[in-house]
């Protein structure tokens, strides 16, 4: 994909929810901001804009469906209609331009989006009523856009749970649907899956995680949403980069949706070691004498909550940028390193200070590197003579 929406790829997106960013003075290639946060915190991305920093305005049409979240105080100034359920607005086009895809557009556009998100609810798997209702949406948001003469990028949501990531043909089925139709109307792709913790994921998790990023990626941008380390191991297959917190936010799960949960994010005294692709207790970084380099730890390790996110950024947008001008099999190369370093790192920090950190996750990307280093996009011929083939078994049967 080539790089005319953003200054560079991959790129980190940071979702902001405060000015620390601005008031450090860090230039970043563009932000998230949730909908509802635009309105908890209007200053934000005001500034945003006022700096002439690109924003995107995620319509957190995701949280439309759960009550819990639905109902909390600055979603319901949102614009949103009332009492909506997924199976009246599968059936009244009239409901879901109404009470959906005009306040999410409209919403983006007076908060001066850098590009459109459109609206989309989460679905567990492709045969959930959601995931087509979902597809109408995108195609409806195309349609409105056109009527509108509204000229901004268009990104499609797509939010899946894990299960559709262990089903390679699954997969295939969602990259055909969001490509097929859509193909030239759309720049790129977000996408989140339910509760994957990435630290946690087991290999055909995060193989499958690859595999879908790569094939969205061949003429699109995707940004995997909610992603700690491992969206530089997707950066380096083919995604055009990730997006969290700062320092929190790495997963996203819809059971915090559906209870009304307050409060996220681990509490103070840990610290994101980027040499070792995980956080660590303060109390362990003092005892192994952690010394970050960044311009917010002053040669140790940062002292307060808001030098935390700004390490984070920097130390983050410095291996985004370490990418940036490397070919595929370069980055693979670089990702596959830093995380044999950390093996070895963590080793070290075990034997010598019997620290508690791990290494599983870190065999596990490896592995998902050494997968996708001989991945090819397909091309057209290869596509025309896939569905030869299959042409051909479908008429032997
Ligand atoms: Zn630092």
């Amino acid at each position: 994909m080539s790089d005319q929406l953003f200054s560079k790829l991959p790129i980190f997106i940071p979702k902001i929810a405060d000015l620390s960013i601005f008031e450090a003075g860090i230039e970043v290639p563009v932000v998230l901001m949730d909908l509802h946060h635009t309105v908890w915190r209007p200053v934000v991305a005001q500034k945003a804009v006022e700096l002439g920093e690109p924003i995107i305005v995620d319509p957190a049409t995701v949280q439309l469906l759960y009550p819990g979240a639905r109902n909390k105080k600055n979603y319901k100034k949102l614009s949103y209609g009332d009492n909506i359920v997924p199976e009246t607005l599968y059936s009244n086009a009239t409901e879901r331009l109404n009470k959906v895809i005009i306040p999410a557009v409209t919403s983006q556009v007076n908060a001066n989006a850098c590009v459109i998100v459109a609206p989309a609810f989460y679905s567990e798997d492709t045969d959930d009523i959601k995931f087509t209702l979902n597809l109408t949406l995108l195609s409806e948001t195309l349609r409105y856009l056109e009527e509108q003469h509204i000229q901004k990028p268009v990104f499609a949501s797509i939010n899946l749970g894990g299960g559709v990531l262990l089903r390679p043909q699954v997969r295939n089925y969602v990259v055909d649907m969001y490509s097929g139709d859509f193909k030239d109307k759309i720049a790129g792709y977000f996408v989140t899956i339910n509760d994957l913790d990435a630290r946690k994921a087991d290999l055909d998790h995060l193989i499958g995680l690859a595999d879908l990023v790569f094939q969205l990626s061949k003429d699109k941008y995707v940004f995997t949403k909610h992603l700690g380390g491992f969206g530089e191991v997707l950066s380096a297959i083919g995604g055009s980069g990730f997006s969290s917190g700062l320092g929190a936010g790495e997963t996203f799960s819809v059971k915090n949706l559906e209870a009304r949960k307050k409060g996220f994010g681990r509490n103070g005294g840990w610290t994101y070691v980027p040499e070792i692709f995980d956080y660590a207790n303060d109390v362990e970084l003092k005892k192994i004498g952690y010394q970050c380099s960044c311009s917010y730890c002053n040669g140790g390790i940062p002292n307060d909550a808001k030098n935390k996110k700004l390490h984070f950024l920097e130390r983050r947008m410095a291996v985004m940028d370490s990418l940036a001008p490397l070919s595929r099999e370069e980055r693979i190369k670089l990702m596959k390193s830093s995380l044999q370093s950390a093996v070895s790192l963590v080793g070290q920090y075990v034997r010598d200070y019997a620290s508690p950190f791990k290494t599983d996750h870190l065999q596990r990307w490896i592995a998902v590197l050494d997968t996708a280093s001989d991945w090819e996009y397909m091309t057209e011929s290869d596509e025309a003579s896939l569905n030869q083939l299959l042409n051909e078994l479908d008429n032997e049967q």
